[in-house]
Parts: C-alpha cells; sequence; structure tokens
C-alpha cells in the first residue's frame, strides 16, 4: 500500500474503491493479490468506529478473513469467544445453545471491537504494492464519459479537490452510499414492512449469564414486539442492545436515551444483570434499519456490501456479506481486466452470483422478523410448541448452521422438523417434570 503522492492521477488505475471497511478493504486487498492496480479512498482516518455496529462475527466471515491471511487473534484482542447462545422467550422458558456449527467450524464466535477490525483489515493493504490507499479522502462525485460511463471519482483530499481516472468506480461506502446515489443506483426490493429500529450502549462488568461463568450471548424476547441482545465485547464490556419493531419505537415518547434506559429496567430478565452496572452513557443506534437490494453495476460502476444489499442485524450476516460480496465481485474483476470477459458479462456474472448468495438467507431473516419481533406468539403456543421445539439441541444445531450459511434456509425448520424437535421437547420436558428440575425453566435463575 502507498501513500501516494506521487502517483500519475492522468494514468488510470483499474478500480477506484470508496470505502475502506469489511467490503472496500477486502476487495482491494483480493484486486492486490491479483496485481490489479487500485485506489481505495476513505473519508475516515483509521482506527476509527463505523457510525453504528454491534456487531457479532461469526465463524463464516472469519474463514472469508483468514483467506486474507489475516490472523484471527490481530483482531480479537482483549474480547472474549463466545461459547453459544441463551435464548430467553418472555416468562416462557430458556433454552442455552452451545455453539455448535459443525466439525469444520469453529465452535465460538465474537462481538468484535469494530475499530481494530476495521483497522486490522486496512493495515492488511501494505502487502499489497499495487494497492494505494488514501484516508481522510472523500469522494464528492464520479467522472463520467460521453454515453455515460462512470470513468472515475472525484475525491476532496486535505483541502484539494482531485480527480481520479480508474476503468471501473466501486461503491463500499455503506448504507448511504455516494456511488449509490450518483449513479441512480434502483432500489430492487425492499422490505419496509419489518423494519426495525435499534439502540446499544456499552456496560462495565457485568457478571456472566449464569453461574458457568461461560461467556454467552443472551437474548431476551419480550414477545411484545421488542427484543435485548446483552454481547460480551472486548475490554471487558458488554454491549447491550435493544431491538423493537420500528413503529413501536416511534410510538414512545421521549428521547433514545430515556427510551433505551427505560425499555431495559421494565425487562427484569435483563436489568438483573445491569442494575448498579455503569454505563459508557452514549447511546447509539438506527432507525428503520434497512432491508433492500440495490442494483449491483451499470457501465463503469458495481457496488458491494451495505452499498448493495441491506439488511436487519438480527442474523449477523451483514459482514460476511459484505466479505463475500468483496470475493465474488474480485474474481468478475480480475476476469475482466484479464480480457477473459467484457464489462457487462462479468459485472451480469457478479449479480447472479452475489443475489443467488444472499437472497435465500435474506428472506430467512424476514421471516425471523416477522415470527419474533412483528408476532406475539400466544402464551399457549409459547409455553408448549415453542418451549419443546427451541429447547431441542437439534434445533440449537440448525440454527448454528444456519447463521454460519451451511444449509439452505428454506429446509432450516421444515415442517416435519418442527413435529419430529416439538414431540421430542414435549417427552424431554415430561421426564423432566417429573424428576422436579427443568433447566428450560425461566426461573431457573432466579429471576422475577
Ligand atoms: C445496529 C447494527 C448492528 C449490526 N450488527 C451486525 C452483526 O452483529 N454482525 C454483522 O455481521 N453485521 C452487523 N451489522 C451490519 C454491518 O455493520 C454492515 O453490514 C457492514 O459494516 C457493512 O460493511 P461495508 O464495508 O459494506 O460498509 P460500512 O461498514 O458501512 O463502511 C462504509 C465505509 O465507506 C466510507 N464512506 C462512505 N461514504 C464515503 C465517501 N463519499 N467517500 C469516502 N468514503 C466513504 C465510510 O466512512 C465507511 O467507512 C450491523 C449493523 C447495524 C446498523
Amino acid at each position: 500500500m502507498g501513500v501516494d503522492l506521487e502517483h500519475n492521477h492522468s494514468e488510470p488505475y483499474d478500480v477506484a474503491i470508496v470505502g475502506a471497511r469489511p467490503a472496500g478493504s477486502t476487495l482491494a486487498a483480493r484486486l492486490g493479490q491479483a496485481g490489479l492496480r487500485v485506489l481505495l479512498v476513505e473519508r475516515v482516518a483509521f482506527p476509527s468506529l463505523p457510525a453504528v455496529s454491534a456487531p457479532f462475527l461469526l465463524p463464516h466471515a472469519m474463514e472469508l478473513v483468514d483467506e486474507l491471511g489475516v490472523d484471527e487473534g490481530s483482531y480479537t484482542v482483549d474480547t472474549p469467544r463466545l461459547g453459544g447462545f441463551v435464548l430467553e422467550i418472555g416468562d416462557y422458558f430458556r433454552s442455552v445453545f452451545p455453539f455448535d456449527a459443525g466439525p469444520s467450524s469453529r465452535d465460538y464466535f465474537y462481538t468484535i471491537d469494530r475499530s481494530l477490525f476495521d483497522h486490522t483489515l486496512w493495515k492488511n493493504l501494505e502487502r499489497y504494492p499495487s494497492v494505494d490507499a488514501w484516508e481522510n479522502a472523500k469522494v464528492v462525485d464520479l467522472l463520467r464519459a460521453e454515453g455515460e460511463r462512470v470513468t472515475g471519482i472525484v475525491v476532496e483530499r486535505g483541502g484539494e479537490t482531485i480527480e481520479i481516472h480508474a476503468a471501473a468506480v466501486v461503491g463500499a461506502d455503506g448504507r448511504f452510499s455516494t456511488v449509490a446515489r450518483s449513479v441512480g443506483a434502483a432500489v430492487t426490493e425492499e422490505r419496509e414492512d419489518l423494519a426495525t429500529t435499534i439502540y446499544y450502549d456499552f456496560w462495565e462488568d457485568i457478571d456472566s449469564y449464569d453461574e458457568s461463568g461461560q461467556a454467552l450471548a443472551q437474548i431476551y424476547s419480550s414477545c411484545d414486539g421488542f427484543s435485548t441482545v446483552a454481547m460480551p465485547t472486548s475490554g471487558g464490556e458488554t454491549i447491550v442492545l435493544v431491538q423493537g419493531r420500528a413503529d413501536r419505537f416511534a410510538e414512545l415518547a421521549g428521547d433514545p436515551e430515556g427510551n433505551y434506559e427505560a425499555l431495559l429496567r421494565e425487562r427484569p430478565r435483563v436489568w438483573r444483570r445491569l442494575e448498579g452496572r455503569r454505563r459508557r452513557g452514549r447511546v447509539s443506534g438506527m432507525k428503520r434499519v434497512g432491508n433492500l437490494f440495490r442494483s449491483s453495476a451499470g457501465p463503469g460502476w458495481a457496488l458491494v456490501g451495505d452499498a448493495y444489499h441491506q439488511k436487519d442485524s438480527i442474523d449477523a450476516q451483514g459482514i460476511y456479506d459484505a466479505l463475500l460480496g468483496a470475493k465474488v465481485l474480485a474474481e468478475e474483476l480480475v476476469r475482466w481486466r484479464r480480457d477473459e470477459v467484457s464489462w457487462d458479462v462479468a459485472m451480469a456474472s457478479y449479480d447472479r452470483r452475489i443475489y443467488a448468495a444472499c437472497k435465500p438467507m435474506f428472506e430467512s431473516t424476514m421471516g425471523r422478523l416477522k415470527r419474533e419481533i412483528y408476532s406475539e406468539p400466544p402464551p399457549a403456543v409459547a409455553k408448549t410448541m415453542m418451549r419443546w421445539m427451541l429447547s431441542d439441541p437439534e434445533y440449537g444445531h440448525r440454527f448454528a448452521l444456519l447463521l454460519t450459511r451451511q444449509i439452505e434456509p428454506a429446509s432450516f425448520l421444515s415442517p416435519a422438523r418442527v413435529l419430529k424437535l416439538s414431540a421430542r421437547g414435549a417427552f424431554r420436558r415430561l421426564r423432566r417434570y417429573i424428576a422436579g428440575s427443568d433447566p428450560t425453566d425461566p426461573h431457573h435463575l432466579g429471576a422475577p
């Protein structure tokens, strides 16, 4: 990676990339590996937290980072490995799942420090001499040839406005993508009806969830359009996130700070761990998290990561999709630059491949939002079928396979499987009831 004050800007780059977090930095690395001449432009300076992110990093995403030769230890300093989830459904039941995504996968995940993770990916670019990377540089416009093909970017950097020419421009610039706006990339699919709003803060010295002392992520669904997640992260802190139907959040009077704390206080199973603990006191979040796809490419431009596809964070797929999109797009850009295929053929292939990879999981995430946030299960169902099924170890295993994209999302819960897990769970519940002890009992930990 060069700082590139000497670069002759009249000599076009192969690819100019806007935005240098998971999508942009890893795309630059993969193109750099293939020897393409790349300019990566980022408006902030690293290390820097993204505006909003409370991120689980799951094993399938780590595998894509492994492919770049980035050591796991370099982006997980002082960050605990999480061994599983505990799912609590109202006062009905709780279920602890060890994270078991099969023998070919790590059996843990992290709530990473995004500032460190993004900075690590940025520093990794030093290995690639054909990649120039500019921070504190903002892309303000695109250059176009006659016929409207995009031919470069206009960058504001150090008080100067610079025109950079490139054979292709990639927008890896996130949800509010300047590139998408500038080329008029159409939103091709959107689910505004399932939008959620999310607020979170960092808390200190929260005890582990239970007496086992294991680091677990606690998901508590209050079955009223809201849920909370407590995610142990770096530096001994825990991110505690409140997520809810966007319309329910909009009805709350008061400011985000007050609403955040009130929602936590109203949930004793969550509050029992927070009471008397300190938090940073700076609630972050996002209203109406987007669920959409945009057109992926056009003449001289392409989009990747959140700029192309956004979805609710409930299934923690954003970083994986960004890393995967970068991998697929890099393969297609390399084929094009090597004259193996035309631009149109390369971008049609990118579009087909990335849509096929993301769409089924997107539908699954929308289904989960509908079931877990937008529906309120009748108590009779929550106490029986849901309890029996969600406390079965096979459910936990399949959930980990789903989140790591190892099974077709549509096959996650077939009617036959629902029946099997429920029947087995009912039998197990009966046995435990007779024995007088059931770890799925909600009062097991003494919370009210
Ligand atoms: C509340 C919340 C929780 C989430 N939780 C998870 C989770 O648990 N797990 C998970 O995998 N994902 C999660 N995500 C999603 C994840 O954060 C994103 O999917 C991921 O950051 C996308 O990466 P990206 O590189 O596409 O874009 P971004 O991370 O948004 O990076 C875009 C970059 O582009 C730069 N940029 C923008 N405009 C310009 C410009 N004009 N010029 C130069 N640079 C520019 C920005 O400064 C930024 O650095 C969550 C998201 C939210 C909102």
